[in-house]
């Protein structure tokens, strides 16, 4: 059951297409660094497709019906997209999930040290990560601030041409033999993944203050560019990520590297999608989640009631709220849960299992089932569905082919599948094929986000 390569088959027009597709999303990619701007640039392009806030609509008692497209956001973080389809909510809707965090280092509450004349952000990792990635490369800060007069300081650091990045040091090769005889996974070690943020010593600092005279020299900064003091840290999200913006990949340019493509390849095509299809038979829509990276959890992560509520205030708002109809819009659904799969990495074969693994060029990718040792915590999605998503590909020529995550036994991995199929919705994981995954540039073929577009546009429109 070899599956084709999909540039071989593209017209011309179709390879314009895909490279604008990339293009756009390059630059989603440059703002969305955090969950926090992907819900930002989501609601902006919504707005622009003549989205508008759920929430707004309710407030000026505007009845919702067929054709409108509202979404909802959660703490900035969570973001639903609905476009009201011409059947009764209740016939269920086709839903497009994917998550927008990312693996990345997260500031402590208490981050801010000097020793011996640098100073130092201190962090907590978030997600998966090889600590030993994320030393020797250019980092930006991005992130914000609540002050408790409940202002919102925005931080972005290290983005632009002009701006000063920031670094944490790898021991030099000469000093190394010890180093380079421990574990991998020892290498670096998590306290070590200290951000170096300044060397220069305040000069008029008083006598007491002299020893961190970097610190106070950092402070200062701090407050005259962003008015934050050092207590204002207690009450920040700040993540530190790679600086710089996603690029074309191979001198043929068929792929692309940057930071958070799991998931935002899969977020961002989904939303492409959602934005440009007709009015639907069935209800669309396009569900943005937080914490995956982390289990899925608290408010705006996919184990929260977020999804369900908003559901409910939308049929509120549509005037046939009640708890049987919620239920059975939910159980309806069906969803393709998306997140990015392995793809097949020459250089790291025996990880890999060749008949049962995702390859660049070949399309979007199902999972019918994911997890570890035994299929443990997979959904593992109905034959019967996966039919169904067999055929809508088919019927509209997208490329597809199917995976598991890596060799029997080698590790494993989840999805947020399971959490929608607590409703009894038909769920599947689908995606697109990544090189290095949670590495800190992360490597993609623009013919796979091409066609998981064009998949995830066919499956919102499925009747
Ligand atoms: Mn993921
Ligand atoms: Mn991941």
């Amino acid at each position: 059951m070899e599956r084709e390569n999909a540039w071989l088959n593209y017209t011309e027009e179709q390879e314009q297409e895909m490279e604008a597709l990339a293009c756009e999303y390059k630059a989603f990619l440059d703002e969305g660094k955090t969950e926090r701007e992907c819900v930002e640039e989501t609601v902006k392009q919504a707005e622009a497709c003549g989205y508008r806030s759920l929430e707004s609509c309710q407030k000026e008692g505007i009845a919702l019906r067929a054709g409108d497209k509202v979404y909802s956001v959660g703490m900035g973080k969570i973001v639903a997209l609905y476009h009201i389809g011409e059947d009764a909510l209740d016939k269920g809707m086709n839903i497009l999930c994917a998550h927008i965090d990312s693996p990345r280092l997260d500031l402590k509450q208490n981050p801010l040290y000097e020793d011996t004349d640098f100073a130092y952000l201190d962090t907590h990792y978030y997600g998966g990560v090889k600590k030993y990635h994320w030393v020797a490369l250019p980092l930006a800060i991005h992130g914000i601030v609540a002050k408790k007069d409940g202002t919102i300081v925005k931080v972005k650091i290290g983005e632009e041409e002009s701006d000063p990045i920031v670094y944490i040091t790898d021991l030099l090769i000469h000093l190394s033999g010890h180093q380079l005889q421990k574990k991998a996974a020892e290498v670096i070690e998590g306290e070590q993944l200290d951000i170096l943020i300044g060397s220069r010593p305040l000069r008029e600092v008083p006598d007491e203050k002299k020893k961190e005279a970097v610190k106070e020299n950092i402070l200062k900064i701090l407050k005259e560019k962003y008015d934050i003091e050092e207590e204002d840290f207690l009450s920040a999200e700040i993540e530190i990520v790679p600086a710089g913006k996603a690029r074309d990949c191979g001198l043929d340019r068929s792929m692309i590297a940057a930071y958070g493509q799991d998931d935002r390849v899969c977020a961002y095509t989904s939303l492409a999608a959602m934005l440009e299809i007709a009015p639907p038979k069935r209800t669309a829509c396009c569900l943005l989640v937080d914490k995956e990276e982390i289990g899925s959890v608290g408010a705006t992560g996919m184990q929260s009631r977020f999804f369900e509520n908003a559901t409910a205030e939308l049929l509120d708002a549509m005037g046939c709220y009640s708890e049987l109809t919620l239920r059975r819009t939910l159980k309806n659904s069906r969803m393709l849960s998306s997140d990015v799969s392995a793809a097949y990495d020459p250089a790291f074969g025996e990880a890999f299992e060749k008949k049962n693994t995702a390859y660049f060029g070949r399309g979007i990718v199902i999972n019918k089932y994911t997890g570890a040792r035994g299929k443990s915590g997979s959904n593992d999605a109905n034959a019967e569905y996966m039919a169904r998503i067999r055929r809508i590909f088919e019927e509209n020529k997208v490329c597809f082919q199917t995976s598991e995550l890596g060799r029997v036994d080698y590790g494993g991995g989840g999805t947020i599948a399971y959490i929608a199929a607590l409703y009894g919705m038909e769920v599947i994981d689908s995606g697109v094929a990544v090189l290095s995954m949670h590495a800190p540039w992360e490597i993609t073929s623009k013919a796979d986000v091409y066609e998981a577009k064009k998949a995830y546009a066919a499956f919102l429109l499925e009747e």
